[in-house]
């Protein structure tokens, strides 16, 4: 019942020939119809990339976005612009973004306010460094960053929310989470959200990332818990992202 979700995430990569690249291979092949395959492209992107994969069941989303609907933030993108652009996701919190840009957990909820006001699916990013695993800290971490966006949103809201558990050490990495170790986060996070209310758990989409690539990305995926992926390197060539859409 809950639709499986791939994301790419282009971080910083692509160029608008890419965009164009992307639209001619997807528009030549049938994705699996209960899957919802979305690309997270640079912001310049954003209006050629819906374009080009108009005719395609492929969406298009951002990688951040400001927590301010409007105003003096010389920089800033608001949530509104990226829906007039076309934007249908946004992911907030990820791991380069708490690292390198210092969000914090305050930061990110205001982010996915921001998001939601605007009818965009936030697809919010939590995950432990390879430091906080040693020290067995996975699960108070990941839990924290979910519990500090949840406990602060109201009941309808819970539900358009997406997590993505990125463990910050597979990220670009090449070492992938073991499924099993993917799935033990993925079920803690789904127990926690049954604090809430149980159809909240049952409901809410878990995504898997950090080196998810065509050879693992079936074997992830057919974890219990586990509802999509969110992938970076491997959503910058058109093959190898449509082979993870097709194994989902
Ligand atoms: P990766 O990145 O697939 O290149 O590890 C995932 C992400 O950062 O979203």
């Amino acid at each position: 019942m809950r639709m499986p979700l791939i994301a790419g995430n282009w971080k910083m990569n692509g160029s608008l020939a890419l965009v164009e690249e992307f639209g001619r291979a997807f528009a030549g092949v049938s994705l699996p119809v209960n899957v919802e395959v979305a690309l997270m492209v640079p912001f310049p992107f954003l209006e050629a990339a819906g374009r080009a994969l108009g005719e395609t069941s492929v969406t298009v989303g951002a990688q951040t976005l400001s927590d301010q609907p409007s105003g003096a933030f010389t920089g800033e993108v608001s949530a509104a612009m990226l829906r007039d652009c076309g934007a249908r996701y946004v992911l907030v919190g990820h791991s380069e973004r708490r690292i390198l840009f210092g969000e914090d957990d305050a930061m990110v909820l205001a982010r996915v306010k921001a998001a939601l006001a605007e009818q965009l699916t936030p697809v919010l990013c939590v995950g432990e460094t390879l430091e906080e695993r040693e020290a067995e800290r996975t699960e108070s971490v990941v839990l924290g960053q979910v519990e500090a966006v949840f406990d602060a949103l109201d009941e309808a809201d819970r539900i358009r929310v997406v997590i993505a558990y990125e463990p910050v050490w597979a990220i670009g990495t090449g070492r992938t989470a073991s499924p099993e170790q993917a799935q033990a986060v993925h079920a803690a996070i789904r127990g926690y959200l049954s604090r809430y209310d149980d159809a909240l758990a049952g409901g809410v989409r878990l995504l898997y990332g950090g080196s998810m690539k065509a050879d693992n990305a079936a074997e992830l995926l057919s974890q219990p818990d586990i509802d999509g992926g969110l992938v970076g390197g491997a959503s910058l060539k058109a093959d190898d992202f449509l082979a993870i859409c097709q194994s989902a």
